[in-house]
């Protein structure tokens, strides 16, 4: 029997509109995210990766609706975020949350972090003010976090200590999902480490399901349950882990893992695939196959014919009409 996912998008799509284009004097249309059907189960971690620009991040920020989907729904535990509002929706806030690449962005300078990490309990009537500090020190030493930063500021901390106050923040109100937006990839390869330990370590405890969003390969093979692979705003290949880095059938993922040493000796039997060119604009994406441009295999119909997302081994979708 499947599990009902716990975050469903459905045919989700975003659009900005973009700056006046130079020679037409119109205005563009920026497709970020390009009708997308994903599922995440209670519990289960989907690593989402592609190049700068794929749209993961816009994709992460829709799956919590911190932004409105142009097209298409999202729900959660069932209900659909869009028709939401008020009270309801910020009860089921609660039950998302969001780790961001630079949690300093996210932290007030003049707030403590002890207030900074509480007060969401409070707001969310989860604590009593009296209650508040006694469960903030016990998420901070959950955290790895000493009681003394309790009264300091955020500008005190190392890049390694501010993401443990952003992961204590996001797990404050006890979520059921949070979405982590390249969460290690400003900080050393070292204090990578410990925080993947961490989050590993928090998700099995509360049973979190998270999007974890991220362009290194490794880290995702190492964290995810699926992974989803993502081209100019869409899907282009998804799988188990084991099965998308065993053996990817997407030109572009194998082109991916063979950039990654010790990865790459999975792909194509060790043959490495160099990438040509840059990602294509977004505003003018090219017809057919938006990776017919620098795809090594593309034949005449990938210029006009769009590939499908479609299953082609239990588990494991591809959009190619070569594979
Ligand atoms: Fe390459 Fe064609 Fe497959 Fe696109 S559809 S990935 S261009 S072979």
């Amino acid at each position: 029997m499947s599990v009902k996912p716990l975050v469903e998008a459905r045919g989700v799509s975003k659009h900005f509109a973009a700056g006046a284009r130079l020679f037409s004097g119109g205005r563009g249309v920026v497709r970020a995210v390009d009708g997308i059907d994903l599922g995440i189960s209670p519990g289960e971690t989907i690593g989402i990766v592609g190049e700068s620009g794929s749209g993961k991040s816009t994709l992460g920020r829709l799956l919590l609706r911190l932004i409105d989907p142009t097209t298409g729904t999202v729900s959660f535990d069932g209900r659909d975020l869009s028709t939401l509002a008020g009270k309801e929706l910020r009860a089921l806030r609660r039950r998302m949350q969001i780790i961001f690449q630079d949690p300093y962005a996210s932290l007030n300078p003049r707030m403590r972090v002890g207030r900074a990490i509480g007060e969401g309990l409070v707001v969310h009537g989860l604590a009593a003010r009296s209650e508040m500090k006694d469960r903030v020190l016990a998420l901070m030493e959950r955290v790895g976090l000493s009681a003394d930063a309790y009264d300091r500021y955020p500008h005190e901390f190392s890049g390694g200590q501010r993401q443990r106050i952003g992961v204590a923040r996001a797990i404050a109100l006890r979520p059921e999902f949070i979405v982590a937006d390249e969460p290690v990839s400003a900080l050393d390869v070292s204090i990578q480490a410990q925080i993947i330990n961490l989050l590993l370590s928090l998700r099995e405890e509360q049973r979190i399901a998270f999007a974890f969003i991220s362009h290194d390969l490794r880290v995702v093979e190492h964290v995810s349950d699926r992974v989803a692979v993502m081209y100019l705003g869409r899907v282009v290949e998804i799988a188990t882990a084991p099965d998308l880095y065993a053996e990817p059938m997407h030109p572009y993922t194998k082109a991916l893992l063979s950039a990654v040493p010790r990865i790459g000796r999975h792909a194509e039997g060790d043959r490495r695939v160099v990438l040509s060119g840059d990602v294509p604009s977004p505003i003018d994406p090219p017809p057919g196959c938006p990776f017919h441009p620098r795809c090594p295999i593309a034949e005449p119909r990938c210029k006009t014919e769009v590939p499908v997302l479609i299953e082609k081994a239990a588990g494991h979708s591809a959009a190619c009409h070569l594979v």
